[in-house]
């Protein structure tokens, strides 16, 4: 469908402007670099061996992907970040993205790590919503066997009490700071005990306004009717829906899965087909804004600007606390920067951790920036844009 756009996104002046020359010549060649498949592989290889073997790679990691991608190893090192964003109206969300925990003391710390984030998010307008994956929280085997209904020994009972009782204390001190908390969507073969814990959570937790936000991943073919019964169950129990819509991460594993195991793969059969159905997901959050929050996760430009039309038909405000847009950091500034001096809401994934643990988000973000990937060849065209438009100004 064609549509009248509200915001234009190839403003690169604005898209840009929170970065120095040296920082877009910076992003310019992060970007020419996993534009290349082959180089970008080579180089994750290389990154990820390095760091292996103890070899001083950490200080070329930080300086380069790490520092487009991340805040910092910590909250306090993300703050630079939180506040250049913040003169910018463009919120933050920090996103502890430390990959492998895998034992109960682990699951312990990041629990810790995910509250401390609620801590410095409270009364913070720089910083609107929180967030945290469960697979910090939890086993992925222990998820798995929950969602395939295999019984449980009494120590993976205990074990899965536990998620519960970190996943509680994180949703009750949301709701205790008045700060919005999303649980990211995750593989569909353990999203059910997810999807049950954290409705449970919306039941208690959202009788005033949208705190506890599940995540919804549009390429998955049942989406759109899990969301519409969401809203459902949302009405029946009297309590605020928070969505947060996205498309989906996991494709590549999700058919690798579904051939392993025999069974039909959950995607949509094409990308238009994940399209249509992130779009109609968006119509029927704003259709039903009465009892629904939306936070839009996407760099997709037609689907960002789709909802501000969504918006304007709805007589609401860019402002309205209903809707919120967000990115990840270092991805489609265009779109953030744009859309947040239209006067949006609008905030970005600010990932901090370790460098290596934080290692499997960089290359899943590097894999996904890929020309296979096209995204890309997208931020280069507009990062190259601006640096000849700068060029031009001086000249
Ligand atoms: C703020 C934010 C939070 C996020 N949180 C999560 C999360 O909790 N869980 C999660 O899984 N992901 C999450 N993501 C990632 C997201 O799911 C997408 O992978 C990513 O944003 C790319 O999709 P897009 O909407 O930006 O745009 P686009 O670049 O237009 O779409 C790419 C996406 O389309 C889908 N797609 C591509 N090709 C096909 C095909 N042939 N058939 C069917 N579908 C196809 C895939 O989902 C692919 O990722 C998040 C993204 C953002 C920006």
């Amino acid at each position: 469908m064609h549509i009248q756009p509200n915001v234009h996104f190839d403003d690169t002046e604005v898209a840009f402007s929170y970065k120095s020359d040296k920082e877009l010549k910076k992003a310019n060649f992060i970007f020419s670099i996993v534009n290349h498949p082959a180089i970008s592989s080579v180089a994750t290889g290389l990154a990820k061996a390095g760091l292996a073997l103890h070899l001083p790679v950490k200080g070329l990691i930080k300086a380069t992907v790490f520092e487009h991608f991340c805040g910092g190893e910590t909250i306090d090192q993300s703050e630079r970040t939180i506040q250049t964003l913040s003169r910018f109206h463009v919120g933050t969300i920090l996103d502890f993205s430390a990959e492998g925990a895998h034992t109960e003391e682990g699951f312990d710390r990041t629990t810790e790590e995910i509250l401390k984030t609620l801590d410095k998010a409270k009364g913070n307008p720089s910083i609107p919503f929180t967030v945290f994956k469960s697979t910090g929280l939890v086993n992925i085997d222990l998820l798995t066997k929950v969602q395939s209904k295999e019984s449980l020994s009494s120590e993976e009972h205990e074990a899965f009490q536990h998620f519960h009782d970190r996943v509680e204390r994180i949703c009750k001190k949301a709701h205790e700071y008045n700060v919005p908390v999303m649980v990211d969507a995750e593989d569909s073969w353990i999203q059910n005990p997810i999807d049950e814990l954290t409705y449970e959570m919306m039941k208690k937790y959202n009788q005033q306004r949208a705190i506890v936000f599940n995540t919804y991943q549009m390429y998955r073919r049942d989406m759109l009717d899990n969301l519409r019964n969401a809203y459902h169950t949302a009405t029946m129990h009297n309590y605020f829906l928070g969505v947060k819509m996205v498309r989906g991460a996991y494709m590549e594993k999700e058919a690798e899965s579904a051939e392993k195991m025999g069974y039909p793969n959950p995607i949509h059969p094409s990308k238009e087909a994940t399209d249509d159905s992130f779009n109609k997901g968006l119509a029927f959050c704003v259709d039903n804004k009465q009892r629904v929050s939306l936070m839009c996760g996407s760099h997709n430009e037609y689907s960002n600007q789709y909802l501000t039309v969504l918006m304007g038909k709805h007589s609401m405000k860019p402002n309205d606390q209903r809707v919120w847009f967000a990115q990840l950091l270092g991805m489609s500034d265009n779109s953030s920067f744009n859309l947040a001096k239209a006067g949006y809401n609008v905030a970005k994934y600010v990932p901090y951790g370790p460098v290596e643990l934080v290692m499997p988000y960089l290359i899943r973000r590097a894999s996904e920036n890929t020309s296979v990937a096209g995204q890309s060849s997208r931020e280069l065209t507009m990062i190259r844009k601006e640096l000849a438009r700068r060029k031009n100004s001086k000249s």
